[in-house]
């Protein structure tokens, strides 16, 4: 599971950061320090090798790797040995007990109006040796229950709430049927499709590919394209992670072996129905007998016959076994100790398990990963040990529920809390070349600055080619010549992978890097090697990229003299933020003329930090006990975005600034949206004084640390 960027449109701050400084200089170095980092970079650099690339994601992608599989856990081994003798220090595979999901069986038969026995499988094809893997899972979503049912099927679209008033609208209710729905379109977590049929009392839930969206209507299909043929089915969770993620039985603290453990009954995030994922090969004879009225034209997809949205004419057989014994996941963790500063950390992290083979999502990031930690570990070897402490992840149990980061974020939450600089999350390397930036308001500027020194495969720089993808926007905008940097980096950071416990609970800032393509076999059992080989990055030039670009984002944290975290370039968004609530919107119920001061204070206190940082570095070289000051400012300052009750309703979720909605899709001060949305003026009310009084604090910390370096 990644981002859900690929489908949902990648909105753009509307800041004005101050323009990135030419490449003599690098944000938050003196100029001694940063010619002695542009050395070290250059030699990273030079490190990765495509081949090498190759060679691990052959290794990943060799066997099916399902979160707490066999192969998964002898890959957490793998990768343990690896960075042993890549120099990494201090591994340890850390163990967490989890609430299991795997599938025993499923079945699903047409028993009227004709009959049709679901393959729920995916068929080898000839061109690619992987595919007849028989250790290639069936049709099955994590966190289904078990469960029996004979019903009739309905049809409702995309599974949204908007989708179920339209069937009432039409006289039709859901109650006890089965509802076949389709992945995007718009795009949206499948575990909210899953809550919202569950809420409308259906009995079961189908989530089938329709080739209008990922299929033979995008484009080519595999073997010949990079789109999904007719019996790929997309996996997945359908787990409610969107009110809170990780093992559900342990909500907020960690699956340690022996930690207390609520009953599956009582957990939020454990879904309470039926559910199934199909290839359109299995869809098809379902929609095309289903009786009805005809479906509304934007809810007609792909194949080639009219929709109806059913009545009781389709009846299915729907049978569902899952085994839930606790099992354990293992996250992986190794580190580089910082020369100086120890107790400062870069945290790196990538999931490992997959679905099936996990071309993409994620064996391109983990390939990635061990060639860049190769790299990270020549340094040392040659005498360029960081000045921070690298620490680097592993996860398990990603695909679940973002289990393994969520748990591991949850048992050091204290010591992140007091220690941690940044996350950087790498999920999906690479399904193509289109540079994908994420990164929270303060870290946007130096992201941008960063991808400047790195070549694209095209001989450009990345920057450019980023710029250049980034006019040409997702498909369904119109081009725009007015990418400056400033909208360069997403600063829209939703839910949808490992990211999300540091920045939503521990309050890290993060970044998520990623490159991205047409891509039709996400979750199916074609996202393998030759996909890759043939689609998505042919000679591995995109993961070796990704290995610079994560390397070099993450020794500029860990060896900067000043932890080059902009907050004008933060109060900028978060005034875009503020802005885009109240647009369009009858606002006279809640005052936000006190928010806009304070972040009117920010930003001046941010840009006068600014300055006095420049001047600092300026002079040459910054006193060791002034620079750590200030750092540990620095890095007090997205904890206190933090509420520690939380956003109403999800006390998990503590960050006041950045949120997700229940489909993954990026949430901007989601307390406060919230509850304007639904017009609750009261606890609006309540959620702007909170983000008054985090934008305050954040001034006056601002401040001391400008009067520190003045003084
Ligand atoms: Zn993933």
């Amino acid at each position: 599971m990644t981002s859900s960027s690929r489908f949902v449109f990648v909105f753009i701050a509307l800041c004005l950061c101050r323009l990135v400084p030419a490449q003599t200089s690098i944000l938050g170095f003196s100029s001694a320090s940063a010619a002695h980092q542009s050395e070290i970079e250059t030699k990273f650099k030079s490190i990765p090798d495509p081949n090498e690339e190759l060679r691990q994601h052959r290794i990943f992608t060799a066997e099916p790797h399902v979160a707490g599989s066999k192969r998964n856990n002898e890959l957490a081994n793998y990768i343990a040995a690896e960075w042993r003798k890549q120099g990494l220090e201090a591994v340890v595979i850390r163990r967490y007990d989890v609430y299991g999901t795997n599938p025993k069986s499923a079945s699903l038969e047409m028993v009227a109006p004709t009959h049709y026995k679901a393959l729920l499988h995916e068929l080898p094809i000839h061109a690619d040796p992987d595919s007849k893997n028989p250790a290639i899972s069936g049709a099955w979503l994590g966190m289904s229950i078990s469960g029996e049912c004979t019903a009739p099927v309905i049809y409702a679209h995309s599974g949204n709430p908007e989708d179920y008033q339209l069937l009432r609208a039409n006289g039709i209710s859901v109650k006890g049927k089965i509802v076949l729905v389709r992945y995007s379109n718009p795009y949206s977590y499948r575990g909210f499709k899953a809550l919202t049929a569950q809420r409308e009392g259906a009995a079961a839930i189908l989530i089938y590919s329709d080739p209008a969206e990922d299929g033979y209507k995008q484009g080519k299909v595999v073997p010949d394209g990079p789109w999904g043929p007719e019996y790929h089915i997309q996996r997945g969770a359908i787990t409610y992670d969107f009110m809170v993620p990780g093992d559900p039985v342990t909500p907020g603290w960690a699956s340690v072996p022996g930690a207390k453990r609520i009953p599956i009954e009582d957990a939020t995030s454990a879904p309470k129905i039926m559910a199934l994922p199909l290839s359109w090969h299995d869809a098809k004879p379902l929609l095309e007998n289903l009786d009805g009225p005809l479906a509304p034209e934007n809810w007609q997809g792909g194949l080639p016959f009219p929709y109806h949205l059913g009545g009781e004419r389709v009846q299915v057989h729907l049978k569902i076994e899952m085994d839930n014994g606790t099992q354990p996941y293992y996250v992986v963790e190794g580190r580089i100790r910082g020369a100086q500063l120890p107790d400062e950390w870069v945290v790196l992290g990538n999931h490992r398990d997959a679905w099936v083979f996990g071309g993409v999502d994620p064996s391109s990031g983990t390939a990635s990963m061990m060639e860049m930690t190769r790299a990270l570990g020549q340094l040392v070897k040659q005498g360029m040990r960081p000045r921070r402490t690298l620490v680097i992840c592993s996860w398990d149990g990603e695909e679940i529920g973002l289990t393994g980061s969520t748990e591991w974020g949850e048992q050091f939450a204290d010591e992140l809390r007091s220690k941690a600089v940044a996350y950087i999350n790498v999920d999906e390397a690479t399904s193509g070349s289109n540079f994908h930036g994420q990164a929270v308001g303060s870290l946007a500027p130096m992201l941008v600055e960063t991808t400047r020194s790195l070549q694209d495969p095209s001989g450009k720089s990345l920057y450019q080619a980023w710029k250049e993808s980034a006019a040409h926007g997702p498909a369904s905008t119109p081009p725009s010549s007015k990418i400056d940097d400033t909208h360069l980096a997403d600063t829209r950071i939703g839910s949808g992978s490992d990211h999300t416990v540091f920045l939503n609970f521990v309050g890290m800032p993060v970044i998520g890097l990623g490159f991205e393509g047409d891509y039709g076999v996400y979750h199916s059992a074609y996202d393998d090697f030759y996909w890759m080989n043939h689609f998505g990055d042919p000679g591995y030039r995109y993961h070796t990229l990704m290995s610079q670009l994560w390397g070099v984002t993450a020794l500029r944290l860990a060896n900067a003299d000043v932890l080059p975290l902009d907050f004008a370039a933060y109060a900028r968004n978060i005034r875009a933020f503020v802005d885009e609530l109240s647009n369009g919107r009858d606002m006279r119920q809640l005052d936000l003329k006190g928010v806009r001061k304070e972040i009117d204070d920010f930003e001046a206190a941010g840009k006068s930090l600014n300055e006095s940082i420049t001047r600092e570095l300026g002079s040459g070289n910054i006193d060791p006990k002034l620079g750590a000051e200030v750092n540990r400012g620095i890095i007090e300052v997205e904890r206190n975005w933090l509420n520690p009750d939380g956003i109403p309703g999800r006390p998990w979720f503590k960050h006041i600034l950045y949120g997700a909605r229940f489909t993954y899709a990026h949430l901007e001060l989601p307390g406060l949206t919230e509850a304007v949305e639904k017009q609750d003026w009261t606890t609006a009310k309540r959620q702007a004084e909170i983000l008054e009084r985090a934008l305050e604090t954040n001034t006056k910390l601002l401040e001391q640390l400008r009067a520190a370096l003045d003084r």
